[in-house]
């Protein structure tokens, strides 16, 4: 396929902290935070005038899914739109909070990890051809999912050492950093229950499209990015593999023996050289697998050529980022790659106050990278002291605030926004668009995620405006 379309769905994390007071439970919390969008909305699960939507699940944690991208720009700056949606809701509660003496501090984490040990998600969601056989994409895609925590894991302190996982790996106690959140918490290759099992890939047929023709993989296992070149990575990566995959490019069979024991493993082994089984009895490094997919993909590209004007900066930063891993030089990616920027700044606080990862100070530190308030929070702190790289432009991201992306995303946003302005009863979902006046009935079905344009809906759009409906 050359076009592709991308979503990321977020869950955040979300505490309210009270030390004089009593702190309000998470759920408490994640309720009182969406008591602007029910009084929006009228519900806490909306679709917004950029696309996008938000909603509290089960659980307390409060989700943001982006709008269909058809572009890696376009997803990162939803991306980072939507984090600031949310943060804007986290604002708001904090003020009420204040005004009614409740005081203490909220605080949301675009992480994957609570104090408690739970783990939640991060998915990415990438529009894929029918034709393409899902079991050998599911093949070829799975080892390069292990192994490519050593570019885009969001990192983590371990102050007691690694949780001892197996045999292979026993804990020794000794305080470390890992690549990866989320690893510790997936069990298995590919599964279509997203939380039992906790698998890698969820094979849940849900394409929101035309499923004669189009799929969507549902890729459950990668740690949210605080780093917008982080996300562009992840994201730009993995679709430059799923084209070569699509294109039927002959790749060798890396299927690895033990998925989710090899991805706990890359996790912990920051040299990158633990050797990996597969299933035909050979090994292989993290850094080998991931040099052999980055010099496939390059020679990919210099046959059929770049699909967009960012595949030269993502092949820069995936290499650079394996030569960072390789030459245990992480100051090559450490203003790019969120494992490194936060282990930047963990370490250079430990030298500073004498002190290793075993200090709780430590966790406390590698939890305030993730806090998504632009004045606490310490990944945005570095970003306001120009100490990170962006991938998009502070305005794009004002702009994908309130402007869809050129998808059918924009005729979602456009609908609600009419429908919204106009107090008329109406229920979105990713591919249906159904009004409900007094009137009017009308259900609309916008099956090709890349239409910008459809006449069904400029017409409900017009009468909506109209009051005629
Ligand atoms: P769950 O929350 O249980 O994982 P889900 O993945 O079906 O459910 P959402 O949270 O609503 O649902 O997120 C859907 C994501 O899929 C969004 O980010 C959206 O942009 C993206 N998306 C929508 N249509 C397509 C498509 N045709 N191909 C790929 N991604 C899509
Ligand atoms: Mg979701
Ligand atoms: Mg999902």
């Amino acid at each position: 396929m050359d076009r592709r379309i991308y979503g990321i769905e977020t869950e955040f994390g979300l505490t309210h902290s009270a030390p004089q007071g009593r702190a309000l439970s998470a759920d408490d919390a994640a309720r009182r935070l969406f008591a602007p969008v029910l009084a929006w909305g009228r519900a806490s699960n909306v679709f917004l005038p950029n696309g996008g939507r938000l909603y509290l699940d089960v659980g307390s944690h409060p989700e943001y899914a982006t709008a269909e991208a058809a572009t890696l720009h376009d997803v990162v700056a939803q991306d980072a739109a939507g984090e600031r949606i949310v943060d804007d809701l986290r604002a708001q509660l904090q003020r009420t909070l204040d005004e009614e003496g409740v005081g203490g501090t909220v605080h949301l984490f675009k992480n994957n990890v609570d104090s408690a040990g739970n783990s939640f998600g991060s998915h990415e969601n990438y529009m894929i051809s029918r034709r393409t056989e899902f079991a050998r994409l599911v093949q070829h895609l799975l080892p390069f999912l292990v192994t490519r925590q050593i570019l885009v894991g969001a990192g983590r302190v371990h102050p007691t050492g690694q949780p001892p996982f197996g045999a292979l790996t026993p804990g020794d106690g000794s305080p470390s950093y890992s690549f990866s959140q989320r690893a510790d918490h997936i069990w298995e290759g590919s599964s279509s229950a997203t939380t039992r099992s906790r698998p890698m890939i969820n094979t849940r047929d849900e394409p929101h499209a035309d499923a004669q023709h189009y799929r969507r993989l549902h890729v459950i296992t990668g740690d949210s990015s605080m780093s917008q070149t982080t996300t562009a990575l992840k994201i730009g990566t993995t679709d430059l593999l799923l084209r070569m995959i699509e294109a039927g490019q002959i790749l060798p069979d890396r299927t690895l023996a033990d998925p989710a024991t090899a991805l706990r493993v890359v996790s912990h082994d920051l040299t990158g050289t633990a050797a990996l089984e597969l299933a035909n009895g050979e090994r292989r490094s993290a850094l080998e697998l991931q040099h052999e997919y980055l010099d496939a993909v390059t020679r990919f590209v210099a046959r059929h050529g770049a699909h967009h004007d960012r595949v030269d900066r993502v092949l820069d930063l995936w290499e650079r980022g394996l030569r960072a891993v390789a030459e245990q030089d992480a100051s090559l990616v450490d203003r790019e790659l969120d494992w490194a920027i936060k282990k930047k700044l963990l370490d250079s606080y430990a030298a500073s106050h004498d002190m290793d990862y075993s200090h709780p100070r430590m966790v406390q530190l590698d939890l305030a990278y993730h806090d998504t308030s632009a004045t606490h929070g310490l990944f945005h702190m570095l970003e306001r002291r120009g100490a990170v790289e962006s991938f998009v432009s502070p305005e794009d991201v004002s702009r994908a605030l309130v402007e869809a992306p050129g998808t059918r995303a924009s005729l979602r946003g456009r609908f609600v926004a009419a429908a919204h302005d106009a107090g008329v009863n109406h229920t979105v979902d990713w591919v249906h668009l159904k009004l409900n006046g007094e009137h009017q009935q009308r259900t609309i079905m916008c099956k090709d995620p890349f239409a910008t344009t459809q006449q069904d809906v400029e017409d409900v759009i017009r009468d909506i405006t109209r009051g005629d409906v």
